[in-house]
């Protein structure tokens, strides 16, 4: 028999709902891989054994009592250091919320907990969900299940190293320029950013407003099918969720490519490492042979997405986080001195160097005599970028890239440079901006044997078509990933 630890999450769901398998037996095996890898990888936090245990014997009772929640009793998942949790610390992996145990669920944990997951809380991220590799979280660098010299990408790069080396089936992260998308692409697993307004930001601790969303990650489609179901939906305490019909698992089916436009890129124009340029060209080769229309796209408006997104998200963030003033949350430095001292004082020590980098860059583009020239502008390209993919939908069903210009790189390699991390989302950024929704699949691996991830994405609220489309790549061998089961 196949070790629980490497079972899909599919496989999982129809062992505890055939009664093979018990929900304490499957968190106890995920709790010793853990303990044994978690030490190298440092994709937790913090791990509350007895509390998750404690969940876990209770779904079972559940089962045994035939008062099962819901056909996801008892199934593990993680969450990523962001997302509120009663009774639990929510840290953003920043000093300033080090201590903050969150008085409240934020609406994704209620739903998980009406269904009656088991819970997995406080995966590493860069602080406050800003970085590309995680290696701006104020307490650990996460490293890669497949090489741990290397960075999973990020920010949420404890909740895909959590799957991508067997300590959980799934988890939860947010994405705001490509979070999920890019570490779920250099672990070699699946990660969905849904479109804007799918699934409730209540309880997200906020980067930027306009731009967040959360989604999940899994190790295989029919993980992120589930949870989009499950976590979709309109919210009161979230204006921003839209009125749409209800995302059904159901409306998810194979897709025959076979007469599908694919909207393509021209490599050229791209700094792609080799191997990714070449996987993605065989992609979409054998994709022609199945039958699918390949529709070059013009992508010259992307040059702009990053200066845009690096206006927006630094001047949404630097307004979300003035809350954390050392009077209302977290950390508070006692001064002798005036109000203002204790202000900046706090915030002096709680925050990290990116963090206040951009702070600074918000503020500064949000002042005024700058307002217009910097924020404006941004706001005005951001429009152009949104007609775009709505110009691109008319001619295509879908558009495929690969999620990051080049597989996991080296811890450290990119710190020293700002710009060049903030190149990582080159090709993840334009859709926060757009709205739209979009999954990285995996799609094999380089020379290196680090796994590489193709991007897919369709138009607002066309989840069906996009999921139907990925599944559909998940069969094509040229995308299988194995997970690793050594560590080293
Ligand atoms: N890497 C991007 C940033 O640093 C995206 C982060 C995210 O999606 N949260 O802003």
């Amino acid at each position: 028999m196949k070790e629980l630890i490497y079972l899909t999450y599919s496989e999982i769901k129809n062992k505890l709902n055939d009664g093979s398998l018990s929900s304490e037996d499957l968190v106890t095996a995920y709790l010793q891989r853990i303990n044994s890898v978690d030490s190298k990888l440092k994709a937790f936090l913090e791990i509350n054994q007895e509390k998750i245990l404690k969940q876990a014997k209770e779904s079972d009772v559940r089962r045994k009592s035939g008062k099962l929640l819901s056909e996801f009793d008892g199934i593990p998942i993680g969450i990523k250091d962001n997302i509120c949790i009663t009774g639990e610390i929510t840290s953003c992996s920043s000093k300033i919320l080090e201590n903050f145990v969150s008085p409240y669920d934020a609406t994704v944990i209620t739903k998980l907990k009406e269904k009656g997951f088991v819970l997995f809380p406080r995966l590493n991220m860069d602080e406050f969900a800003m970085g590309s590799s995680t290696e701006n979280s104020a307490f650990q660098t996460s490293k890669n299940p497949f090489d741990s010299e290397r960075i999973p990408g990020g920010s949420s790069g404890g909740s895909a190293a959590a799957v991508a080396a067997s300590m959980l089936p799934v988890s939860l992260g947010s994405d705001t320029g490509g979070s999920i998308r890019q570490p779920a692409s250099l672990c070699g697993i699946w990660g969905l950013k849904p479109t804007y307004g799918r699934v409730s930001r209540f309880g997200l601790i906020a980067y930027a407003s306009s731009l967040d969303q959360i989604g999940p990650f899994s190790n295989d489609m029919q993980g992120i099918i589930d949870l989009m179901e499950i976590l979709s939906g309109i919210d009161s305490k979230d204006q921003t969720t839209a009125k749409v019909e209800h995302f059904e698992s159901k409306s998810v089916s194979d897709i025959d490519w076979k007469g599908k436009k694919i909207g393509i890129m021209k490599t050229e124009d791209f700094n792609f490492s080799p191997d990714v340029n070449v996987r993605y060209l065989e992609i979409l080769k054998s994709l022609e042979a199945k039958g699918a229309q390949l529709v070059p796209l013009d992508f010259s408006l992307l040059k702009y997405a990053i200066p845009v997104y690096y206006l927006i998200a630094t001047a949404e963030c630097s307004s979300n986080l003035s809350r954390f003033d050392g009077i209302r949350y977290g950390l508070r430095k006692e001064t002798s001195g005036k109000l203002d001292d204790l202000y900046s004082e706090s915030r002096s020590a709680g925050f990290g160097k990116e963090v206040k980098r951009r702070i600074l860059l918000g503020t500064f583009s949000l002042s005024s005599g700058y307002y217009d020239a910097y924020y404006g502008k941004a706001q005005k390209a951001r429009v152009l970028i949104r007609k775009q993919y709505a110009e691109f939908f008319k001619s295509v069903d879908v558009i495929l890239q690969p999620t990051s210009p080049t597989t996991a790189f080296k811890v450290g390699e990119k710190t020293k440079d700002p710009i060049q991390m903030y190149q990582a989302d080159i090709l993840t950024t334009s859709v926060n901006l757009a709205g739209v929704p979009a999954i990285s699949c995996p799609a094999g691996v380089d020379q290196n044997g680090l796994p590489i991830g193709i991007q897919l994405t369709t138009s607002h609220f066309d989840e069906s078509k996009l999921l139907g489309f990925a599944k559909s790549l998940s069969n094509i061998d040229l995308c299988k990933v194995s997970l690793p089961k050594e560590i080293k």
